[in-house]
């Protein structure tokens, strides 16, 4: 089964909101304009929502008329935006200096909009669809501020599914995975503390620079030496600060890096390797580090049985030679993943890549592929009706 006609039909409609959205972009916890618009839609369509979900999320309900069942299912797209200046001068181009849709969440919201649209003119299902509008996924953990608010209790649900643009999938084409898709992210900061003084009596110093600098190097054995190599894990250091001029050694360096893995085991086994090479380095030499993990997201695990589910029904829009079941998985982070934490579900991509939209997510010149509209949109629709029937 391709594309539903009737959402064929709305392309140009579904395009105009995403365009729209596109021009309004607002930052984590800010999307009042954006929530005003997808509520004011709902309205229009007479679906009943609750606003102000973990400050500006939505959860709209459509119940079917086909039976009786309390089966009820949770669709979630993101509709928040990132810090950054658009430079595209198209009609639709930000009017909010500093913010622009570089993710694409202008394209999710539209795409759970557009099945809002359907599903409430054609409520042909068994159970119940709550569709989640969620904020701040870009680094404020808004899946997990809305289950903090009671989303999970207020809108009970046994399925949840999340899905994700991506230009280096082409146009026309799904992909997933069973288990791990996405990695967790832990930011890692290191204070290290010496004894400064004269660059040309280093003797009389700690340098924390030379303490670093070891630092920095032996972390690298954690994914060289410590961690199993069939297993994943990433450490960069990207940011050592420490100084001010060329004849004085500093008191202090702060170090700052990532972390990414896919599991908590190996996750757990990092954070252990890097406090203990940080501590006992630093020691050696007589200074000092302190290390803090910032917990970031978890990694975004799909349940085996729900990711076939998901690939099944993209498989019934574009055709299964177009769906990828068993994708490589991506370092990346989604905060998604504490929503499957808490209720089976899965994750997918939607591929977005042509000629125009080969550019990343995250990218000053990205945009998203009005010309998916309906392709996800279906996809929604289908995984409303296979789950609900
Ligand atoms: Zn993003
Ligand atoms: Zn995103």
């Amino acid at each position: 089964m391709p594309v539903l006609n009737s959402i064929a039909d709305m392309s140009k409609e579904m395009a105009e909101w995403r365009r729209h959205l596109h021009s309004i972009p607002e930052l984590c916890f800010k999307e009042h304009k954006t929530a005003e618009f997808i509520s004011s839609k709902l309205k229009e369509w007479g679906i009943k929502h609750q606003t102000k979900i973990a400050k500006t999320g939505i959860v709209a309900q459509i119940k079917g008329n086909k039976g009786n069942s309390n089966k009820t299912i949770g669709l979630r797209a993101d509709i928040d935006a990132l810090p950054i200046q658009e430079p595209n001068n198209f009609e639709y181009k930000s009017t909010h200096e500093g913010a622009s849709h570089k993710c694409g969440h202008d394209g999710h919201t539209t795409l759970l909009l557009g099945a809002a649209k359907y599903l409430s003119e054609n409520p042909d299902f068994d159970g119940t669809v709550n569709l989640i509008f969620q904020p701040a996924e870009e680094g404020g953990g808004g899946a997990n501020e809305m289950i903090k608010d009671g989303l999970l209790e207020k809108y009970p649900m046994s399925k949840v599914y999340g899905m994700h643009n991506w230009p280096d999938i082409p146009k026309g084409k799904f992909s997933i995975r069973p288990g791990p898709i996405m990695a967790a992210v832990d930011t890692i900061q290191i204070n290290i503390k010496g004894r400064g003084g004269h660059a040309a009596m280093p003797h009389q110093t700690i340098d924390p620079i030379i303490v670093g600098a070891q630092i920095v190097s032996a972390l690298q054995t954690i994914p060289s030496r410590t961690i199993d190599p069939i297993d994943t894990i990433v450490l960069s250091v990207t940011q050592f600060h420490a100084g001010t001029t060329h004849n004085v050694i500093p008191d202090d360096v702060f170090i700052e890096g990532t972390l990414r893995t896919f599991s908590k085991k190996i996750r757990e086994q990092a954070i252990k390797r890097i406090k203990e090479i940080s501590d006992n380095l630093a020691k050696s030499f007589g200074a000092n580090a302190d290390v803090i993990i910032l917990d970031g997201y978890p990694a975004t695990v799909n349940n085996d049985a729900e990711s076939i589910v998901a690939a099944d029904t993209a498989s019934e829009i574009v055709g299964k030679e177009n769906v990828e079941y068993n994708m490589r998985p991506i370092m990346g982070s989604e905060d998604f993943s504490f929503m499957l934490n808490n209720v089976p579900g899965a994750f997918i991509f939607i591929g977005q890549g042509d000629d125009e939209h080969k550019v990343a997510c995250h990218h000053q010149q990205y945009d998203f592929n009005d010309e998916i509209l309906p392709i996800g949109s279906s996809y929604w629709v289908k995984l409303v009706q296979n789950l609900l029937k």
